[in-house]
């Protein structure tokens, strides 16, 4: 267990009771990744939790995305990706919440003029039933009105109102909401890097991490500075070979030769991973290949691969 060394860290942070191993997800669990490997300390797993994996969850492209695929990750409950509070010219104030039910917020006013009250306001149709009990609060707030009618009279007065012809209110179905995004490639290229590397060390073990190119990314995990890397790796153009050989109903995580191809939900990245031949002579690399749906994960040859999806065009063309 003592020599046992964190493979971000290497023992800067030593192993002990308050700093275990911990499961490190390769691909973050928000993207359906289930695969871990067991020799990042807890120090480094939350640090690189904290600065490469939250930023890129937030985007609404994976919010959207784990809605779709209905993702669970840590958390119960996929939220529908534009849960939150909006207002609107037409609408007023309304909310969507984690189901992506549309809840147009009551916004009731009631006015004392002379004798008489009138009632204007803006409400879900789904909402009429509390209709009452909100004019009565209403009502009830309003000292001016309660000195004027007294406190026993207003649910009569309540229900005369919502009945009266100059009462007026408007309810209202499902408002339309759109929604720009930003998408950070800075974010996303530290955490496809961090992902290229937990798979290296994955494949080839202890030995990937004396690689040159593998201490440069090793470092760069550790302290969050990835200028140094710049030069690696980048979020791919549409690179049609590999787009084709790899399609969007999983994630893949490519090593070949010193080339590491990742593509999740479409989005494809490639990096240099190392700089050793770490490969056997004649070896045209590895796929791992990732189900999002069922959480599982199968590792295959990139022989194999290219055979698999030859047989599986060859059955397509005999239909
Ligand atoms: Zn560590």
């Amino acid at each position: 267990m003592d020599n046992i060394k964190c493979i971000i860290c290497l023992g800067e942070n030593p192993i002990t009771l308050e700093n275990p191993l911990t499961k490190e997800h390769i691909i973050p669990e928000f993207m359906g990744g289930a695969k871990y490997i067991s020799r990042v300390c807890k120090c480094c797993n939350e640090w690189m939790s904290r600065d490469f994996e939250v930023a890129v969850s937030k985007f609404d492209f994976y919010e959207i995305a784990r809605y779709t695929h209905q993702i669970n990750g840590k958390r119960k409950l996929v939220k529908h990706p534009f849960t939150g509070s909006y207002e609107d010219d037409t609408y007023g104030k309304f909310r969507i919440n984690e189901k992506g039910e549309i809840i147009v917020i009551p916004e009731i006013e009631i006015k004392l003029k002379n004798k008489n009250l009138s009632l204007v306001g803006s409400i879900d149709q789904s909402d009429e039933k509390v209709l009452i009990e909100q004019v009565l609060l209403k009502l009830e707030r309003d000292k001016e009105i309660c000195e004027k009618f007294g406190l026993e009279a207003l649910p009569s007065l309540a229900e005369r109102l919502i009945n009266t012809s100059d009462t007026k209110y408007e309810s209202h179905y499902n408002p339309k909401v759109s929604k720009s995004s930003v998408f950070d490639i800075d974010a996303h290229i530290k955490l496809y890097t961090k992902i290229a590397f937990e798979t290296a060390f994955d494949y080839f073990g202890d030995i990937y991490l004396d690689d040159p190119v593998a201490v440069k990314i090793r470092k760069s995990l550790q302290s969050g500075d990835f200028e140094k890397l710049k030069n690696l790796s980048a979020i791919a153009g549409l690179d049609p070979i590999l787009d084709d050989a790899f399609d969007s109903t999983y994630h893949w995580v490519v090593l070949l030769k010193n080339i590491c191809y990742i593509k999740i939900f479409n989005i494809s990245w490639e990096g240099i991973f190392s700089e050793m031949q770490l490969f056997e002579k004649g070896h045209a690399g590895i796929v791992y290949k990732y189900c999002y749906k069922s959480k599982k994960y199968e590792k295959l040859n990139l022989s194999e691969h290219y055979r698999n999806m030859a047989l599986h065009q060859m059955k397509i063309n005999k239909k």
